[in-house]
């Protein structure tokens, strides 16, 4: 007989989703169980996603500048890794005290964790086998799925330690001389950065005809550029037939217009996309409304057809993002409290930390022209920025699109240093409806990266003064 709690809301999940859910639950005056089988909080962004990656993504950066400002007149040696020392450091000083730090915050909210894996009994129970293998069964009020999502695997790949998810890639066990990655998404490009930076030759075989098929083309080239340089190739329109397991290698077979060829390397990274955890949490059994591709479908106000039950996060599909699932996370939480709240999905900012960064909001250029919106364009070369000459990197851009029948910022797509960050203010500008001119008349702080975002609505709006405008 296992025990029986109560909850007034229950979470099943404790990634960026999660806990920002049940945290904010809490804040509104529930009692929250907080349920995650895994040994810390924060689920894959924090152990083994986003975090980690952004750590190993920020010494690869320092590397490469090291180097670039060595023609400025600054002359390093060439740096050395100790990688058993990069491990600590990410895992302790940057893994360890953020989710050390969430745990803290959900005691002071009382929030209960429990850790275990859970699997809906009803639809109002939740069965938890516990990890210290007791069972408890957690009844509740109103219940949030932020269970997440997985790597795709490729179908009959071989099973081989060399051959890594990005879990894997992750653990940095070993730095091959040649690593293959196949996709060129968001964590093919991000780790092949990492893994060059650390000394592998990084080719990366990606089955469309180009590099993050989600992005502008022209955003990626000054990246493509780059990447060309520091990686031992890029082969897009690639498909992988076979991967050969052989004692010493991997001889990966790769198939495109030109014919098959064989490739060599010492591991093999798969990024080719995430899925939904549908499986086996009673998701079914319980009735919930599942699509063809294993997501949850949801409302506006994240409910699944259970109205008492939500769901949010990657398992209620495209784009697997964290700041979606925060942010959906606290729709549910504030919906359950009787606020009101909803989602919407239309402004959610896109960002791959490769180096240049690359980052959008709103439509990109493509999304516009296949939706036939007519707009107006303003391009930044940041040729013409004294922050970027100043730190040498000008091979960056930032692209503003504004709707021509309501002069509204409908798209921004920057390509640059730290255009991560600088993407927040088009996020804004989107949400609050600004037009050219709103953005024109800002005063930007000089000289930085972010007066770009306010160049490329003076063209649009005709008040460019950093270069001469372009003829309209
Ligand atoms: P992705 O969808 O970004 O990229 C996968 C790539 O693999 C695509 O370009 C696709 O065309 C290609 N592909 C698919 N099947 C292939 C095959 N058989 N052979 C060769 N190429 C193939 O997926 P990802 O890079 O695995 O990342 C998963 C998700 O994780 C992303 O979609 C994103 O939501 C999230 N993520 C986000 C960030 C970030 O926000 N910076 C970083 C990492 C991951």
């Amino acid at each position: 007989m296992s025990d029986t709690v109560h909850a007034e809301v229950v979470v099943l999940g404790a990634g960026p989703g999660g806990y920002a859910a049940a945290f904010r639950a809490a804040d509104l005056g529930k009692k929250v169980i907080l349920i995650d089988k895994g040994e810390s909080l924060g689920g894959v962004c924090l152990n083994r996603g986003c975090i980690p990656s952004k750590a190993l993504l920020h010494l690869a950066r320092v590397k490469s500048e090291s180097k670039e400002v060595s023609s400025f007149g600054l002359k390093y040696s060439e740096p050395e890794w100790d990688i058993e020392a990069v491990k600590k450091w990410k895992n302790e000083r940057v893994v360890g005290r953020l989710t050390k730090g969430i745990a803290a915050l959900a005691k002071a909210r009382k929030v209960e964790t429990m850790r275990g894996s859970g699997v809906f009994s009803s639809t109002n129970s939740i069965d938890v086998t516990k990890s210290d293998g007791s069972e408890v069964k957690v009844t509740f009020d109103d219940a949030i799925i932020a269970v997440g999502s997985r790597p795709t695997k490729i179908p009959d790949l071989p099973e081989d330690p060399r051959i890594m998810d990005s879990t894997g890639a992750l653990e940095l066990d070993g730095i091959p001389k040649r690593l293959i990655i196949i996709g060129g998404g968001y964590i093919g490009l991000e780790m092949g950065t990492i893994y060059s930076a650390m000394g592998a030759e990084v080719t990366v075989v990606e089955f469309m005809p180009h590099l993050l098929p989600g992005a502008d083309p022209d955003v990626v080239k000054p990246l493509l550029t780059k990447l060309k340089k520091e990686f031992a190739s890029i082969q897009t329109g690639t498909k992988v037939k076979t991967i050969d397991p052989q004692k010493d290698k991997l001889i990966v077979t790769v198939e495109n217009d030109k014919g098959e060829e064989t490739l060599e390397a010492e591991k093999v990274l798969v990024a080719v996309g995430r899925r939904p955890n549908t499986q086996g949490n009673g998701f079914e059994e319980i009735g919930l409304d599942i699509d063809e591709r294993g997501f949850i479908k949801v409302n506006e106000k994240r409910q699944t057809n259970v109205p008492h039950i939500y769901a949010i996060g990657d398992i209620t599909g495209d784009p697997m993002l964290a700041h979606k699932a925060t942010h959906e996370g606290k729709v549910a939480a504030e919906v359950i409290c009787g606020e009101p709240a909803a989602f919407d999905t239309s402004i959610i900012p896109a960002v791959i930390f490769t180096d240049p960064e690359i980052a959008w909001a709103g439509l990109t250029e493509t999304q516009a022209k296949e939706q036939e919106i007519e707009y107006d364009k303003g391009v930044f070369p940041w040729s013409a920025s004294g922050r970027a000459l100043a730190l040498g990197r000008t091979e960056g851009f930032s692209k503003a699109l504004f709707e021509k029948e309501s002069g509204k910022l409908i798209g921004m797509s920057i390509v640059g240093t730290n255009a991560g960050d600088l993407i927040a203010e088009a996020v804004l500008a989107i949400e609050m409806g600004a037009d050219a001119e709103d953005i024109s008349l800002i005063i930007h702080p000089h000289p930085s990266l972010s007066e770009s975002v306010g160049n490329a609505a003076e063209i649009v709006s005709g008040s460019i003064t950093d270069i001469i405008a372009p003829r309209k």
